[in-house]
């Protein structure tokens, strides 16, 4: 998709004409141009990125939960940014700014334009009337995004194998030092790996090991796969397990255990 597609001064535009026109049918479609903008805000940022984010932001359609998703492994995707260039000692000095929006502010906004967008409820149908005063915030405060240009501050990525599908997945160090898991962003694999941190070392681990009951071979099961009803095969003797929730009594030094099992 061409950039060109992400066009917020053309939004803007339609908001700013809705507006003024003020009726509440008018103030919908102003609501509809602001929400617009926003997704071109967000998606002309991650369009930048197409070749090198993890699929699993780029295939989030909401802005707000794109950039949420961004900002756990990019810190500075919800800031305004500045760059200066100069000569050495300071002078003829070019400056470009790139006004952003705060992840919180992104979400309540869509959240608010969004609200606009629908007939009110039966109990809340007498006397309603689209918030205007609101709109006009928002719109002083989306306008700013449409000034400047777009800086990024470019996150080295690094990526390991994944366990299960042997896909590469993505990180960065801002991710892993504030989550301490993540998960496989291969479509069809999901598969969640832990993040151990040991001096400088970073290590990911998605699998447990656990001895068979009849050869003692150890069988691999993923930690996403830890749940009732998951079944494992010993690749030995090619024993089959299905999983079972166990409740454990930590009161009873017996180790009195009850299990649920599905009917
Ligand atoms: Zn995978
Ligand atoms: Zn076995």
């Amino acid at each position: 998709m061409d950039v060109k597609n992400y066009d917020k001064i053309f939004h803007l535009n339609n908001a700013r004409s809705f507006l003024i026109h003020g009726d509440t049918q008018s103030l919908r479609y102003a609501s509809l141009e602001m929400r617009y903008l926003l997704e071109a805000h967000v998606y002309e940022r991650l369009l930048k990125g197409v070749d090198t984010l993890p699929k699993s932001i780029i295939d989030k359609w909401e802005p707000n939960k794109a950039m949420k998703m961004l900002s756990m492994f990019d810190k500075y995707a919800d800031m305004d940014l500045r760059l200066t260039i100069s000569n050495q000692d300071g002078s003829d000095s070019l400056v470009i700014d790139s006004p952003n929006i705060k992840n919180s502010l992104l979400t309540s906004y869509y959240n608010t334009l969004g609200s606009f967008l629908h007939l009110p409820q039966p109990t809340k149908a007498a006397g309603y009337q689209v918030n205007k005063l609101k709109l006009n915030e928002i719109f002083v405060a989306l306008e700013r995004l449409t000034t400047g240009n777009l800086i990024i501050y470019a996150i080295p990525y690094e990526s390991f194998e994944c366990e299960a599908c042997e896909q590469p997945i993505l990180y960065t160090s801002h991710y892993v030092e504030n989550n301490k898991t993540i998960i496989c962003q291969s479509d069809k694999c999901k598969n969640e790996h832990h993040i151990l941190l040991e001096d400088d070392l970073i290590k990911f681990g998605s699998i447990v090991l656990a001895p068979c009951g009849e050869c003692q071979t150890d069988l691999k099961i993923f930690y996403s796969e830890l749940k009732e009803g998951t079944k494992v095969k010993c690749e030995e003797c090619l024993t089959e397990y299905l999983g079972e929730l166990i409740f454990k009594a930590t009161t009873d030094k017996s180790g009195y255990g009850t299990s649920l099992k599905k009917t």
